[in-house]
Order: C-alpha cells, then sequence, then structure tokens
C-alpha cells in the first residue's frame, strides 16, 4: 500500500531530518513508528501526504507515484486520512457538521449519503449523543474522537495518525486508542507515531525505531520490545 524508498529530507534551514528512510506498509498493516523527539518521525508522517515535500528518494501509494508527473497529488491525498496531535475542529461547526465538511466539499456525493455516513461514524467513536454539540462542548478525547470520524469520513484507504493522544489528560487516552484500536481489528491500514508503548505491543504488526533522521530498526513488537 505504501512504499517509501531511500527518502532523504532536508528543511530549507538545513536540518537534515530524514535519511534515506526506506519502509514498506502492506495492506491491513498497522505500523508504528517510535523513536526519540526530534528523530523525523512527524516528518516522515508527513511526507505520506505530501504535507512535507520530500528532496530525495520515492514513495508510491496504492501503486500511484506520489511525485510522478501526472500524479493528481489531491486526488491521492483523499485516500489518506491524518490525525494529529492537536484536533482542529471548526469552533463554529457541530460536531456533525466537522465530519461532514470535507467530503461535501471535495466529492460529489449526494448530502445525504454523507451525513448519513457521518452519523454512523459518530456512532462507531462513541459519540452518537454528542453529533450535534460543538467543539468548546466536548472533553478532548471527544474533540480527537470527532477528528478521527472525520478522518474516516472521506473514506481513506490509510489513516495516518501523528501522536494522535499526546495532547490528551491521562484519562482521556484510553477512550482514543480504543477507536483506533477497533479500526485496525477492521483491517485499516495504518501507521502510527504514538509514545503508547502499549498500543505498539497489542496493536502494531510492526515496530519502526527511528533516530536521527534514520530508521533504525524495523521488527515485530513481540522482538522489538524483547531486545533493550
Ligand atoms: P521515546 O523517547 O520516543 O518514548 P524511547 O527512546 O524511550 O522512546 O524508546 C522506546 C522503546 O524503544 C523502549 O522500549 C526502548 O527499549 C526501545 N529502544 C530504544 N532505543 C533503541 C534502539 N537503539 N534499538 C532498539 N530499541 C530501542
Ligand atoms: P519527531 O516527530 O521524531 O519529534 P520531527 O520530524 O518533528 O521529529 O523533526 C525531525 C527534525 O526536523 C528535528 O530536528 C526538527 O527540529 C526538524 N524539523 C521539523 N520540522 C521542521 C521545519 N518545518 N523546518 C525545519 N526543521 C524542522
Amino acid at each position: 500500500m505504501i512504499i517509501a524508498k531511500d527518502v532523504d529530507k532536508i528543511y530549507p534551514n538545513g536540518c537534515h531530518a530524514l535519511k534515506k528512510v526506506s519502509a514498506s506498509i502492506k495492506k491491513g498493516e498497522v505500523v508504528v513508528i517510535i523513536g526519540p523527539s526530534g528523530s523525523g518521525k512527524s516528518t516522515f508522517l508527513r511526507t505520506l501526504n505530501q504535507l512535507e515535500t520530500i528532496s530525495s528518494g520515492s514513495i508510491v501509494i496504492d501503486q500511484v507515484d506520489m511525485y510522478g508527473k501526472n500524479t493528481n497529488i489531491n486526488k491521492l491525498r483523499e485516500h489518506v486520512g491524518m490525525v494529529f496531535q492537536s484536533f482542529n475542529l471548526f469552533p463554529h461547526k457541530s460536531a456533525l457538521h466537522n465530519v461532514m465538511m470535507a467530503p461535501l466539499k471535495v466529492s460529489k456525493r449526494a448530502k445525504s449519503e454523507v451525513e448519513e455516513h457521518a452519523k454512523a461514524l459518530m456512532k462507531k467513536v462513541g459519540l452518537a449523543e454528542r453529533m450535534n454539540n460543538y467543539p468548546s462542548q466536548l472533553s478532548g478525547g471527544q474533540q480527537q474522537r470527532v477528528a478521527i470520524a472525520r478522518a474516516l469520513c472521506m473514506k481513506p484507504k490509510i489513516m495516518l495518525f501523528d501522536e494522535p493522544t499526546s495532547a490528551l489528560d491521562p484519562e482521556m487516552v484510553g477512550e482514543v486508542l480504543d477507536v483506533m484500536k477497533s479500526l485496525a481489528k477492521e483491517g485499516m491500514t495504518m501507521v502510527v507515531v504514538t509514545h503508547e508503548m502499549g498500543f505498539a505491543r497489542e496493536v502494531a504488526d510492526r515496530v519502526l525505531f527511528m533516530e536521527d533522521g534514520e530508521l533504525l530498526v524495523e521488527d515485530t513488537p513481540d522482538k522489538f520490545f524483547h531486545n533493550p
């Protein structure tokens, strides 16, 4: 589903954030990326939907070369959902409207179909009773679950998570991880940057360990967490 080959990223300020990173992620796989702060995890994730361009190397997603001449990057991006540390919901729109907005804007789907889908997703993330609430009326954990529903409403083939629980109070981390676990169980292809080692052990098919811009270790959680 994703094949990254020799990806280098040098930021305009000269920071060499990714050094020949190669990784492939199969359909239905859950890959967790860990490593110290500043090691390039977030940069790598962001190159996968071209929030960051790469300096050299290649990234192929669902058999489409992201940097191909004829590639419609916006089209490709629609298939890649992303959830960030901050939820970035629109404050003046209800939770349900937040979920519906992107597909209404970029797809040709009928409003009624999008609405039904959005309602089903709100139910799936455990917020059926909260659809009409505004973000300020929701806890951090609830807002992050809305953000997950919002990404899913685009019918992505891949979901990227960049430290989705890092901004949450500890008691809300579990409810967000539970939603992610159920997505994983349903076979969603997921790439997750997180410090939640329990999640990595339990849910990941593979763990990637990054340090100083390099992908140093790639292993199953069983093997990875055995090696100190
Ligand atoms: P973070 O600071 O991002 O939370 P750590 O650097 O503490 O992550 O590492 C998390 C896990 O990775 C720990 O279980 C640790 O034992 C393991 N680990 C750390 N460094 C390496 C390494 N060089 N090779 C393999 N595993 C490592
Ligand atoms: P991580 O997610 O592992 O904490 P990042 O991908 O955020 O690491 O950062 C990797 C390196 O790239 C760091 O040295 C960071 O300072 C640098 N970096 C990140 N974003 C930018 C940017 N927009 N401009 C310049 N340097 C950046």
